[in-house]
């Protein structure tokens, strides 16, 4: 059985004025330095479900997403490390020349598909599996965003390591199975917050609960930073982001953390964490 390679992450401390002026300290987990190109989150998720794909003796993994899906990216990464074949159903059509996830990818041997965005909603359709099947043969399927039962447990895992130095753990939401790994790992202590970085996705609640192993309540979901729907990118996100890297040296990518670190500060600002508490953020990747 082959593993993916792992480098230990650190917890750094973000010295910041609006921080201090809320009385409350808060640390990032550097997750995304877990793995040059498996980074983050997306490490954990795919943990478990490489290990069941070797063992039911699979040479081929097959998933989902959009032309900049940082699955899809890790996904190619993970099985050339571990010599699997890789085939990335892709949404909508090919655009020339192929954007930098989609180039990474195929230089990683992904086998690059493309469905309509019609055909790619019917993805999880036994139909729709079938034909995969008959067109590609045998392969490991990993849902779109790469959630299902084993990335929650691959998550619990990380959760398990965090310690208990902190009262808050703030983390981005794109699918929810980060957040319900997190949740389960941390068995009902302290509080943890996401925020989703798409518009519209109020079903969320419920899809995280799914995946829960037990109800605990220790937990929300704070819709208010999608800051216009998923990839979209204000100005104000940008100089945000561009800032925090020339003050603090840390990378946020567009999608996922620079939105999160804007939340958590927006939320400090507005008195949302009680004073003398510690907030720990999850740095979870992406592609700045
Ligand atoms: C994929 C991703 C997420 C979202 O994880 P979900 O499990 O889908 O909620 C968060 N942060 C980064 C950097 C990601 O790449």
């Amino acid at each position: 059985m082959r593993q993916l390679s792992y480098q230990a992450t650190p917890v750094q401390e973000i010295n910041d004025p609006v921080f201090r002026e809320a009385g409350m300290r808060v640390l990032i987990k550097r997750e995304d330095l877990n793995h040059p190109f498996v980074s983050g989150n997306k490490w954990w998720k795919l943990k478990y479900n490489l290990e069941e794909a070797q063992r039911q003796g699979h040479r081929t993994l097959l998933t989902f997403g959009g032309a900049y899906s940082n699955h899809i990216y890790a996904t190619a990464a993970a099985a050339r490390e571990l010599g699997l074949e890789s085939i990335g159903i892709i949404r909508g059509e090919e655009t020339l020349p192929l954007n930098p996830v989609l180039t990474f990818a195929r230089e990683c041997g992904m086998q690059l598909h493309y469905v309509s965005r019609t055909a790619y909603r019917n993805k999880h359709e036994p139909e729709f599996i079938t034909g995969l099947s008959r067109r590609f043969g045998d392969f490991y399927l990993i849902p779109e965003g790469g959630t299902n039962e084993l990335a929650v447990k691959g998550i619990g895992e990380f959760a398990a390591t965090l310690g208990d130095d902190f009262d808050y753990l703030c983390c981005a939401v794109g699918t929810g199975g980060t957040i319900a790994g997190l949740i389960n790992g941390l068995k009902g202590a302290r509080q943890i917050i996401g925020f989703p970085v798409l518009k519209g996705v109020e079903y969320l609640k419920g899809a995280i609960e799914k995946f829960l192993a037990y109800p605990y309540p220790n937990w929300q979901v704070n819709f208010n930073y999608h800051m216009g729907g998923f990839a979209k990118a204000p100005s104000q996100l940008k100089i945000f982001a561009e800032e925090f890297y020339q003050c603090h040296g840390i990378r946020l990518d567009l999608v996922y953390m620079a939105k999160l670190l804007y939340a958590v500060v927006h939320e400090a600002k507005s008195g949302k964490f009680e004073k003398g508490s510690t907030v720990l953020v999850l740095h979870s990747g992406g592609i700045p």
